[in-house]
C-alpha cells in the first residue's frame, strides 16, 4: 500500500550520502507508524458509529448526554431530546424482508441527519429507534422540529428493486432540558414515556413529556 513519498536531498560531493539500506528501514518505520494511526482511526471510527446507517450509536449517545449535562451546569443552555421509533416497522421486513427494512432504516437514518442542524447530534439506539438531540431547550421549537421530521418521513418513499415499498411513519417522544427535568440522563426515559403515549395515541404524531404531566393515565417508562 503506497502511503506517501518520503523526499530526500543532499548535497552531491557533501560528505554525505543517504545509505539505501538504512532509507528503506526508515521509509518502513514510518509507513507503520502511519498505518497504525489510521487502523487506530478506523477502529475509534467503527467503534462510535452505527454499521447500517453511519450514525453514532447508543453508546456515544451516552457520551454526548455528559457532555450536554456539563455544558448546561456550565452555561445554562439546555437541549431537546428526540426519541425516534418507525410505526409497524416489522411489517416491512415480514413482507418484503429483512434487506427491505435494512434500505428504509438507511434512508430514515439518513433523512434525520438532514432534518438536523450540523450541531444537532444523531444516533441509532438499536433496532428502528433513533435519538435526534436538538440545540433549542424551548419544547415548542422542538416539537415543530419533530413535526418537521413526522412529516418527511411521511412523504419518504423508499424504493428497493425497482420496487416502491410502502411509506413508513414515525412516532416521537420529546423531552426538555431543563423545563421537563434539570437532569439530562433523566431526558432518555422522559421521551420515552411520551413516545409510549405517541404509540398509544394511535402513532405517527409527537408528545412532548411536558404535555403528559396531570393526565391521569400516564404510561410508565418501558425502559427500566
Ligand atoms: P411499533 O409501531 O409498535 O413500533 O411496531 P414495530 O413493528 O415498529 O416494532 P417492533 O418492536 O414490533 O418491531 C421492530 C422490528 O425491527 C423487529 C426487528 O426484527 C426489526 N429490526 C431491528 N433491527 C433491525 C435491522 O437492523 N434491520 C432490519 N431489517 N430490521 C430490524
Ligand atoms: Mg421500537
Ligand atoms: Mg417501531
Amino acid at each position: 500500500e503506497r502511503l506517501g513519498l518520503l523526499s530526500l536531498s543532499w548535497r552531491p560531493g557533501g560528505g554525505w550520502a543517504p545509505d539505501p539500506v538504512l532509507l528503506r528501514s526508515l521509509a518502513e518505520q514510518i509507513g507503520l507508524a502511519i498505518g497504525n494511526v489510521r487502523l487506530r482511526e478506523e477502529l475509534r471510527r467503527q467503534a462510535q458509529h452505527d454499521p447500517l446507517t453511519g450514525l453514532l450509536n447508543r453508546r456515544q449517545l451516552d457520551e454526548h448526554l455528559r457532555q450536554r449535562g456539563g455544558e448546561y451546569i456550565r452555561t445554562g443552555r439546555g437541549c431537546s431530546l428526540l426519541l425516534l421509533d418507525l410505526d409497524y416497522f416489522k411489517t416491512i421486513n415480514d413482507r418484503f424482508g429483512h434487506e427491505a427494512g435494512d434500505r428504509v432504516l438507511q434512508e430514515a437514518a439518513a433523512l434525520f441527519r438532514r432534518c438536523a442542524r450540523v450541531e444537532e447530534a444523531v444516533f441509532r439506539l438499536g433496532g428502528e429507534e433513533f435519538v435526534v438531540v436538538l440545540a433549542t431547550e424551548d419544547p415548542e421549537e422542538a416539537q415543530r422540529a419533530a413535526e418537521r421530521i413526522r412529516n418527511e418521513m411521511q412523504a419518504l418513499r423508499v424504493s428497493r428493486r425497482g420496487q416502491i415499498l410502502p411509506a413508513v411513519t414515525v412516532s416521537i417522544g420529546i423531552a426538555c432540558l431543563p423545563g421537563d427535568s434539570s437532569d439530562v440522563q433523566a431526558l432518555l426515559n422522559l421521551a420515552d414515556q411520551a413516545l409510549y403515549a405517541a404509540k398509544g395515541g394511535g402513532r405517527n404524531r409527537s408528545q412532548r413529556y411536558q404535555s403528559l404531566n396531570g393526565k391521569p393515565d400516564l404510561p410508565q417508562a418501558r425502559r427500566s
